[in-house]
């Protein structure tokens, strides 16, 4: 996973919507800290996973992924 950030700008979270100053960015996206926390405690074969997934699938990535920071 990619490192939490202080953003300058408050930026809508992918996942829930919400606008924050602080979370990750994914390929420029961003996803909050409470969505973060939900997808690592989120078990890959939880309902919510697929729903998570979906939000993400324009980053085309597996958000799981160790290798995540290298794919943009
Ligand atoms: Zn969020």
């Amino acid at each position: 996973m990619g490192n939490v950030v202080n953003l300058k700008n408050k930026e809508t979270c992918i996942i829930c919507e919400k606008t924050t100053t602080v979370g990750i960015h994914i390929c420029n996206q961003l996803i909050c800290e409470n969505c973060q926390n939900e997808l690592i405690e989120t078990d890959v074969n939880d309902d919510r996973y697929k729903f998570f997934i979906e939000k993400l699938g324009k980053l085309s990535v597996k958000i799981k992924e160790p290798k995540i920071a290298g794919k943009c």
